[in-house]
């Protein structure tokens, strides 16, 4: 059948052989895979068996059609009989049971092989490319001007028209004048002849070195910065430049043609189109979970989700919501099965926050065999006496006070009054077998950490922080239904040494400890360390007023770290609670102790295959990471360096106890302060879960076997996370060990067990299910883009833990060509032999793996700090769908022609340099940087009502926020900043930025469309090469 989305005439005009070689199914090329993970997963859950089917029973069937009953989430109500019939209150645990312990032992961390995946191309085979591409015969006037290939007279019979909303055509660019890179150097290669007039160096081919005046920029923004005291632009960059792999028979020198010529941009897949796309189709309406595998509206569309028997998409997305039927065809189309889980996710105030059911002693239901709880996928049997699993197929028995008559469907009577049978998502109360040595756990704590070494000190930074807690404490995060937080606090400073703090109500001083001992740290105090807020106010008010005086003469600038989480670690485990650090920290530890870092950044390893040692830790980080997760302590971390500092060594804990990095250069006390004090208000008032292990359960014929996240893997199975907050996503990929059935589809159950903020045990449990089919075309029309790229950005960026990069940079460009070429052999019409042809739902996909590639963690530059690559690694690990999708194609929002009659925000424009206007003024944000761009003739009316200034001359780039003003059209981007900057978990500092002038280069890195700095390719020239490696695999 023909499914096809995007056609587009190639550039090129040889001809294409047959295009019946590609690969069979059973190829034993593993393009996607980074090793092979099945090698460190093959052992079944205990008590597992997936592939059997001892019953004779006939399968489930899916979930409940579409309400026949109306369904309605404020009518909801739990049967009068059931023990969980007030829906967000807790009951307190029964009476210990006798159960085993639910905490096995830590053993070393199963780590999954990645051996190097053979490169697809040799030197020999890049030049091959390049000759049967012709690139010298592609010089102006030689190519022919239409899209339309020559020798392919008919292409354009295909579907051809128009747009809506499964066809799009457009135009390749007649004939780039650049060669179109290879495959496998499409980044790093390409130098940009047509540049900014700014970057542009007089014809100098190659990459064009980044004016060494931005070094001196004040507060950098993450993102490919530029640091100070690393930026080396001597003869070591040509080098490393000459020697980057892939380059081009012939030098560098073949990169410098004559300008490219200008091509209609609007002729290739426009991201923005599909956004707005979608909003207009989806955007405002209710969205109802009741049938499975239906495919949610984009990350990018407001609507309501109503839970329905699937859980929301805000929890959980799909990178396909049909996954094919045999191993066979997901290795033709080589697209991840992949979910993308964020358990703790934010619902807006106008969705219902999830039911807490609670069975009181009996715990919830499971299986008897695999353990999967009780959901809308469970087949009730005999009467309602029994019920088949959905994921093992075991029959059990329905507990005698759970038991409910059947209705004339097969259907429970009261299936609308349990959460459990009727809703997507919903938590359990957890009964002490769920709990750490069966014991009620404690309330979680919070400790702040604060380094107090001569910078610290100088800059004002701690002061600053203590200042800030003593308002902040009054809003640690509560219960909904609770009145005051339960979450206790402690107070830790050091330098070379610990300082605890008791902050014991009844004193009427706090009292100082010195733990000079760091080798083997102890807490020298266990009453009166971790309090009440409420009930220390004075005291703790008290000490956060010393605490800057206390050091104000402080001559120590070394520092420690490891023992600082070893002590805050050991403080949680001796108080027996979870809980979380927060850790305020400037320098590398160089300090005579446990954990101490040297300086090990060395720009010699770039483009070598030791490059990747930059991103591992050095010293013993990972084992204290593992005792870290061991005893629910999670550790936030803040970072205000001002030189290389080890990020790679330094965020490891962070990242796997699931706590948040932040990073803030050269932090400048007045400009940096409220993007700092923004993020720490924002994490400390965070909703979380504690201590919690993930589990996640499929039906037969599947298994999830990689779980990509800022986690930590225990065994194969257990994910275990020391907190889960709302930001945090975990990315499972799925493979198949048997055949998965149309019928009952791919059914997925994912379990958290955690600590509530209240120290309450619960499960939380979210279910989705996914159709099956043995069409391709079944599984391309329900890809989700933005899903597919969260994936592929955190197995990459674990990757490059192992792998060269360059390695990773062609696995990943491989991959995309794979599922495309094979989209095109199997759902595209045959008349379409020469066309670069895009499924509907993947039509973007070629833009976002651009970005992807060209991101900072996966370009080996120079000029781009170390610690910038692995702080955008460990962020981005953590992230959900929304923020990859932001992270990688930000948003550019055109605010001259702001709407003031309106509550509308303007529509987005593409990241390109050829939507900017000199008019005009620009904002871009992508999670963690932001920039307001002036355009030179920006009008004055604009000027004045945004800066209050007469003339852009007067504007002031060092500002970091906009001032106050009583007009309407500073209200109105002020409240769009707000909104823009609510939804993301890092605050973003504002930088403005003016045409023309120097920090305009690192605002450009941004304009992800176009050719970057370092040169790496621009979207039409990525989509020339896609094509390339598409006919490629088919020829
Ligand atoms: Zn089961």
């Amino acid at each position: 059948m023909s499914q096809q989305g995007y056609v587009a005439t190639p550039p090129y005009s040889q001809s294409q052989p047959g295009i019946g070689g590609f690969g069979p199914p059973n190829s034993s090329i593993h393009y996607g895979h980074y090793g092979d993970p099945n090698s460190s997963y093959s052992a079944p859950q205990p008590g597992v068996s997936k592939s059997t089917v001892p019953f004779g029973s006939p399968p489930p069937v899916g979930p409940p059609p579409p309400g026949a009953q109306q369904f309605s989430q404020t009518g909801f109500q739990n049967g009068s009989s059931t023990p969980g019939q007030q829906p967000h209150r807790f009951q307190s645990p029964p009476p210990p049971s006798n159960t085993g312990a639910s905490y096995p032992p830590y053993s070393p961390q199963s780590q999954a092989a990645f051996p190097n995946t053979a490169s697809a191309s040799s030197p020999a085979q890049l030049a091959d490319q390049l000759n049967s591409m012709q690139i010298n015969s592609y010089g102006p006037g030689t190519a022919p001007s239409s899209c339309v290939s020559p020798g392919h007279p008919a292409s354009f019979q295909g579907p051809r028209l128009p747009p809506p909303p499964t066809q799009q055509q457009m135009g390749l660019p007649p004939t780039p004048q650049l060669p179109p890179p290879p495959a496998n150097s499409v980044n790093g290669l390409c130098a940009q002849p047509a540049l900014p007039p700014m970057a542009r160096q007089g014809g100098v081919p190659g990459p064009v070195p980044p004016n060494p005046n931005l070094q001196q920029l004040p507060g950098q923004p993450p993102g490919p910065g530029y640091h100070p005291q690393q930026a080396n632009y001597g003869p070591q960059m040509a080098a490393s430049q000459l020697s980057y792999p892939g380059a081009f028979p012939g030098g560098p020198a073949q990169l410098a043609g004559p300008p490219q010529k200008k091509l209609d941009p609007d002729s290739i897949p426009s991201p923005i189109q599909v956004i707005e796309n979608d909003k207009a189709a989806r955007g405002g309406q209710v969205y109802a979970t009741n049938t499975r595998g239906q495919v949610p509206p984009l990350v990018t569309t407001n609507c309501v989700i109503q839970d329905q028997g699937h859980a929301s998409p805000r929890y959980i997305r799909c990178t396909t919501y049909c996954f094919p039927v045999t191993s066979d065809m997901a290795k033709q189309a080589r697209i991840p099965l992949a979910a993308v889980i964020q358990p703790f996710a934010a619902v807006p105030p106008n969705e219902a926050p999830l039911y807490l059911v609670n069975h009181g002693e009996t715990g919830p239901i499971r299986c008897n065999r695999c353990k999967a709880y009780m959901c809308p996928f469970m087949q009730f049997i005999e009467g309602g006496r029994r019920y088949q699993c959905a994921f093992c197929n075991c029959i059990n028995d329905v507990p005698p006070f759970f038991f409910q008559h059947l209705d004339h469907m097969g259907r429970r009577m009261d299936h609308y009054e349990r959460p459990e049978l009727s809703l997507g998502s919903y938590e359990y109360a957890a009964t002490l077998d769920y709990c750490r040595d069966k014991k009620p756990p404690n309330p979680p704590a919070f400790i702040f950490m604060i380094d107090v070494s001569y910078r610290n000190i100088k800059s004002g930074l701690v002061k600053l922080i203590c200042d800030e807690l003593k308002t902040l404490l009054d809003k640690l995060p509560r219960e909904e239904q609770e009145e005051s937080s339960a979450i206790r606090v402690g107070f830790v400073t050091y330098n070379k040494v610990l300082h605890f703090f008791n902050v014991k109500s009844s004193l009427a001083q706090p009292q100082m400890m010195v733990v000079t001992d760091v080798a083997e740290v102890f807490v020298p105090l266990l009453d009166g360390f971790l309090v009440d807020f409420e009930e220390s106010r004075l005291v703790v008010t008290n000490l956060l007023d010393q605490i800057p005086e206390l050091f104000a003469d402080t001559n120590e600038s070394e520092t420690i770290f490891a023992p600082v989480i070893q002590a805050g670690m050991e403080a949680l485990k001796a108080a027996e609670c979870a809980g979380k650090l927060f850790i305020f920290h400037s320098s590398l530890p160089t300090a005579e102790a446990p954990g101490k870092l040297k300086n090990r950044d060395d720009k010699k390893l770039l483009n070598t295959d030791k490059e990747k040692t930059l991103f591992q830790p050095q010293g013993n980080y990972e084992a204290l990471a593992k005792d870290c997760v061991a005893n629910g302590c999670c550790v936030n971390l803040f970072l205000f360096p001002n030189q290389y500092v080890d990020v790679a060594s330094m965020g490891l804990v962070t990242m796997y106890t699931g706590g948040t990095l932040y990073k803030y250069n050269n932090f400048q006390l007045e400009t940096d302060s409220p993007q700092f004090l923004s993020d720490l208000r924002k994490d400390i008032q965070k909703k979380m879960g504690f201590d919690a292990t993930m589990r996640v359960r499929t039906s037969t014929g599947f298994r999830a076997t990689d779980f990509f996240g800022a986690i930590y893997m225990n065994n194969t199975t257990d994910v275990e996370m020391a907190a889960v907050d709302c930001d945090k996503a975990v990315t499972v990929e799925f493979k198949h060990d048997d055949k998965l059935s149309e019928d009952t589809g791919a059914l997925i159950q994912c379990a958290v067990l955690y600590t509530s903020m209240s120290g309450q045990r619960r499960i939380r449990i979210h279910n989705i299910g996914l159709n099956c089919s043995s069409q391709l075309a079944d599984i391309y029309r329900t890809c989700e883009t933005d899903a597919l790229i969260n994936f592929f950005a955190k197995s990459a960026f674990r990757a490059i833990l192992n792998q060269p990069l360059k390695t990773v940079r062609d696995i990943l460009m491989n991959q995309t060509a794979h599922m495309l070429a094979c989209y095109k052999k199997s759902c595209a019409s045959p008349a379409a032999v020469s066309q670069l042809i895009l499924p509907d739902t993947m039509k973007v996909l070629p833009v976002y793996m651009n970005c992807l590639l060209k991101s900072c963690v996966l370009v080996s530059r120079p000029e781009i700090p170390t610690d910038e690559r692995a702080f955008h690694r460990q962020v981005v690990m953590a992230m959900g769908v929304a923020d990859t999708q932001l992270f990688f194609y930000p948003l550019l929002l055109p605010i001259h022609s702001l709407d003031l009659k309106s509550d509308a925000v303007p529509a987005a424009i593409r990241c390109s340099e050829e939507r900017l206007s000199e008019g005009g003024a620009f904002l871009l944000a992508n999670g963690l940087s932001m920039f307001l761009w002036l355009g030179t003739s920006v009008s004055p009316e604009l000027i004045q009502g945004l800066f209050n200034v007469p003339s852009f001359a007067h504007i002031s780039t060092e500002v970091t926020s906009l001032p106050d003003l009583d007009n309407p059209f500073s209200k109105k981007l002020k409240h769009i900043l707000e909104q823009i900057q609510s939804q993301k978990p890092h605050t973003m500092k504002l930088m403005i930025v003016k045409q023309r002038e120097q920090p305009e280069m690192l605002f450009r890195q941004f304009l992800v469309e176009d050719k970057s700095i370092y040169g790496e390719a621009s979207y039409v020239d990525f989509l020339v090469c896609i094509h390339k490696e598409i006919s490629q695999l088919l020829s």
